[in-house]
């Protein structure tokens, strides 16, 4: 479990983590932990993702449990810096669908002295690092990679693979459209050792 250092608040500076991994593995549930437990401490928390992730509810993050907290949808993470006033920890979910200023967006916003969470898909359905994560991963002091479960052999899962065919990189559902798979079973499901 990710344990944050002990912050002497006098000398509180920013920075940035980023929870990744496949669907189902948690990465929301990890993200609304962390988050509470400021909110807990008096800290002033914001959230933001972006408004394409409509599959539930406009104004809250929501994990696939239920287990939600609210938050702002923006259309772009340049929108970002211009909603946060005095936030001590900014949690941004679901941001691999975000454009790839969000790299930059972060980092400006821990050099203010911001805690910074990030939550995200680390690979698509093909298996392709997603969008702005490669590089927050690159420039984050604190990386946490979860994993799900596979859904065929019980290891430890890290693809998100697609059981329709449809070759969108974006579609937007849940359980019906995507199984967590472990490395060996989404090889062969991929066809790539046959
Ligand atoms: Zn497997």
């Amino acid at each position: 479990m990710f344990l944050e250092n002990t912050i002497n608040s006098e000398n509180r500076k920013g920075w940035i983590e980023v929870i990744c991994g496949s669907m189902f593995s948690g990465k929301t549930e990890e993200l609304i932990r962390r988050l509470k437990r400021a909110k807990i401490a008096q800290q002033k928390v914001e959230i933001f993702k972006p408004a394409i992730d409509i599959r539930y509810d406009m104004e809250a993050v929501v994990s696939h449990d239920s287990n939600q907290i609210h938050s702002t949808p923006v259309p772009a993470s340049a929108n970002i810096p211009l909603l946060i006033n005095d936030e001590q920890v900014i949690g941004i979910d679901e941001a691999q669908f975000f454009d790839m200023e969000l790299v930059g967006v972060c980092n400006r916003l821990a050099n203010q002295g911001i805690r910074v969470i990030v939550a995200g898909l680390d690979m698509d359905y093909r298996g392709k690092p997603f969008g702005p994560i490669p590089a927050l991963l690159a420039t984050a002091e604190y990386v946490t990679k979860v994993h799900a479960i596979c859904v065929k052999c019980g290891n430890l899962a890290n693809h998100s693979h697609r059981k329709t065919i449809n070759d969108k990189l974006v579609m937007l559902g849940e359980t019906e459209s995507y199984e967590p798979l472990c490395r060996n079973c989404f090889s062969i499901e991929e066809g790539y050792n046959g």
